[in-house]
């Protein structure tokens, strides 16, 4: 066996596989319950390929350009695509043309640009609600005590289908602490479901702290460099 980059990220992948499996059985939860969405930001187009012939299908990607490039030279894959990255709301058209779900939808202007410039030809854009837990480091995300209302906004548009919540927290090493964090997105989840909105995704959990957001819920865990090893310094 060589060292080639294929079969470094072959080997990642098989790793991180087994880790969120391992997470399930140790959390209780049904094996095949948590999902992995490859972020491959500032990953060259080889690098996802490589991961689609081992299977994976669902990427995410932070940067607009980026992504487009990436779709154009992977048009002949049957790749899911995310976005994960910052939503400027001059820059809604090219995530809502562009990809199969955003993660980061956080405010009411947003929102309804997003559904506005939703391609009618194109089933709605999968949503899910990023939350400022407390704690967290970016700016970025819906106060808890706006997540009610705007959740109520996203599910009543319809060129968008509000799948669920997803939070980046603050990195801390703490177990309980990145616990702590996921189970008040679960909560607000909940309560969601409670009020009525039909929701199936989680998306929390990186590379430092995935078994913490598997034992509290995730369904979708973005893994970056755990599957492709260090991002290059610059964008390909
Ligand atoms: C980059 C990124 C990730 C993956 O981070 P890694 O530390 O490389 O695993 C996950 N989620 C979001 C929103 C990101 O921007």
């Amino acid at each position: 066996m060589t060292n080639s980059p294929d079969h470094d990220i072959a080997q990642r992948l098989a790793a991180v596989r087994q880790r969120i499996r391992t997470a399930e059985v140790a959390y209780g939860r049904q094996p095949g319950s948590v999902a992995l969405l490859a972020v491959s930001k500032r990953q060259p187009v080889e690098a996802l390929r490589t991961a689609l012939a081992e299977g994976q299908q669902a990427f995410g990607e932070n940067y607009l350009q980026e992504g487009a490039d990436k779709r154009e030279a992977l048009a002949d894959t049957p790749i899911e695509w995310h976005f994960v990255g910052a939503i400027q709301s001059n820059k809604t058209r090219a995530v809502a043309e562009g990809f199969d779900w955003v993660h980061t939808v956080d405010r009411g202007k947003t929102v309804r640009r997003l559904s506005e410039q939703r391609p009618a030809e194109r089933p709605p854009l999968q949503c899910c609600l990023q939350v400022n837990v407390s704690g967290e480091a970016s700016k970025s995300g819906a106060e808890p005590d706006q997540v009610r209302e705007l959740a109520h906004a996203i599910a009543e548009l319809p060129r968008l289908t509000l799948r669920g919540l997803m939070t980046l927290p603050e990195a801390v090493t703490d177990f309980d602490a990145q616990r702590a964090a996921f189970r008040q997105l679960h909560d607000l989840q909940a309560r969601l479901i409670d009020d009525g909105l039909n929701l199936d995704t989680l998306s929390m959990g990186m590379s430092n702290d995935l078994e913490a957001a598997v034992a509290e819920g995730a369904t979708m865990v973005r893994l970056g460099t755990a599957v492709f090893g260090p991002r290059p310094e610059k964008k390909p």
